[in-house]
């Protein structure tokens, strides 16, 4: 038995948040991309049809991966610097595409896991598929 979410029937189980953040896919059918862009979200799903520009995620995903790639990042120049000694620009070329590339590949699979999660939870008013307005 599925769900009807927009124009198709789905699995009646919900995509796990986890699969949704990692692939940035559509919270309830987890086939459809989550995003337009780089960072934008799209309005509804291609596949399914389902809502998605209700979501509120706030701040939660920098803030996430801010934290999560400043210590990474201070931790491995920190050790590079007191095993090797290198020069700086050394440090610019390993530690600036690191941080740019991994902040925006994190940021989308944070964002997309937020989305999910307040879809599961029905955060921020997410409506389940077939649940009445
Ligand atoms: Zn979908």
């Amino acid at each position: 038995m599925g769900l009807l979410v927009g124009r198709r029937v789905i699995a009646s189980t919900p995509t796990p948040p986890w699969k949704a953040g990692l692939l940035c896919r559509c919270p309830a059918c987890g086939e459809g991309s989550l995003y337009r862009g780089l960072l934008e979200v799209r309005d509804a799903c291609t596949v399914c049809g389902f809502a998605l520009k209700d979501h509120d995620h706030g701040d939660g995903a920098p803030y996430f991966v801010i934290i999560f790639f400043s210590t990474l990042t201070m931790a491995l120049a920190l050790w590079l610097e007191l095993t090797y000694a290198p020069p700086v620009w050394l440090h610019l070329v390993l530690w600036m595409p690191l941080i740019l590339l991994g902040s925006i590949a994190g940021l989308r699979m944070v964002k997309a896991l937020l989305i999910a999660m307040e879809y599961r939870h029905n955060i921020h008013g997410f409506r389940k598929p077939n649940e009445p307005r």
